[in-house]
């Protein structure tokens, strides 16, 4: 197939990620480091090997050394303990020079990822999954929100798709993905149509999409035949074929229907990265303000503007 007939337009996520580095980030940087002496410090830690975890941790080490943060990988053994496990988090917590907490999933089945998810202190919980973030997402208030839902949000406005009143249809109800991404663009006044393992006739539903956002972990599982000419398809899997990145969506059988279609690699990964530097930055200036309400509203909608609206704005 020659590149003339391609008529899918491509959410470039690595273009994304850029502009929001140059427009965002770094200049939020230049202001922290104009007013802190310490800049933050993100924990990633690793539970035994994953190949879609390390694809991962290695995007986003490369792009946080663009950035005024430190970050540091921990990689405890496949077999270590849960009581261990809680001892480490606790460490972390208690350790003022980290800001950020990110444990990566999927755990080893022995470890209970909800026990693992709730004992990190809330206000390090850069992936918004500890009981009160999810709240505050369900409530649609400003807060720390799972990276990669809100980088698909952000990679859609970044391309000035119209969201309200469309049929985003989701495939995948995890709390890491699709549940917060079906509350993000809920809020975005979307109708919303969650799809999962047990959902019957699901072609029916994601054929039926004006917006289809994908996160499975399934590769090449949805289909040219399961899409309506038109639809804008996000991928957010990540599925490696003979040590191959490779989607849950087919690409090269999607590309000339979807009016546009996220790559991977090179779609989601890098827009969630984004996100998450900006979740650490706000969890970072949350806790220097942290007996200061007012200040701390001030930088959740500073945060949620910018990354919903593209508006800058100020508040320091
Ligand atoms: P989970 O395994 O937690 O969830 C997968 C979801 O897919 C479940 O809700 C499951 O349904 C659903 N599902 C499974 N089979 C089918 C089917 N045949 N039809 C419809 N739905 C189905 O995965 P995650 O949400 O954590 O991750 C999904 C993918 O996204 C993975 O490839 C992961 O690596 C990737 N990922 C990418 C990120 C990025 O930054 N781009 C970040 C996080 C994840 P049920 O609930 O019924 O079991």
């Amino acid at each position: 197939m020659n590149q003339s007939e391609e008529k899918s337009k491509i959410l470039d996520g690595r273009l994304f990620a850029q502009e929001y580095l140059e427009k965002i980030l770094k200049p939020r940087c230049d202001i922290f480091r104009e007013h802190y002496k310490k800049l933050p410090k993100l924990s990633t830690i690793l539970v035994g090997s994953n190949p879609a975890s390390e694809s991962y941790i290695k995007l986003k080490e490369r792009f946080f050394e663009k950035l005024c943060v430190e970050s540091e990988v921990f990689r405890l053994p496949e077999n270590i303990k849960e009581k261990e496990f809680l001892n480490f988090i606790e460490k972390q917590n208690k350790d003022d020079s980290i800001d950020g907490i990110l444990v990566q999933m999927p755990l080893p089945d022995h470890i209970d990822e909800d026990i693992i998810i709730e004992s990190i202190n809330p206000s390090k919980d850069v992936e918004g999954l500890s009981p009160g973030n999810v709240y505050a997402w369900a409530k649609a208030l400003p807060n720390l929100v799972p990276a990669t839902a809100l980088g698909v949000l952000a990679l859609l406005k970044f391309y000035k798709i119209p969201i309200e009143g469309k049929h985003v249809v989701v495939v995948g109800r995890s709390m890491i993905v699709g549940k917060p991404v079906a509350h993000l663009f809920l809020k975005e006044n979307a109708t919303v149509t969650i799809c999962h393992s047990r959902t019957k006739s699901l072609e029916k539903h994601t054929s039926d999409a004006d917006i289809l956002i994908v996160a499975v972990g399934k590769p090449h599982f949805i289909k040219k035949r399961m899409i309506k000419e038109g639809a804008v398809v996000v991928d957010v899997g990540i599925n490696f074929e003979d040590g191959k990145l490779i989607g849950d969506v087919d690409y090269d059988d999607l590309k000339l229907d979807a009016s546009y279609i996220s790559p991977v690699p090179g779609g989601s990964g890098p827009a969630t990265v984004c996100i998450l530097a900006s979740n650490l930055l706000l969890a970072f200036e949350l806790k220097k303000a942290k007996d200061d309400e007012e200040k701390r509203n001030c930088l959740k909608t500073y945060y949620e503007n910018y990354n919903t609206i593209g508006e800058t704005g100020f508040c320091v």
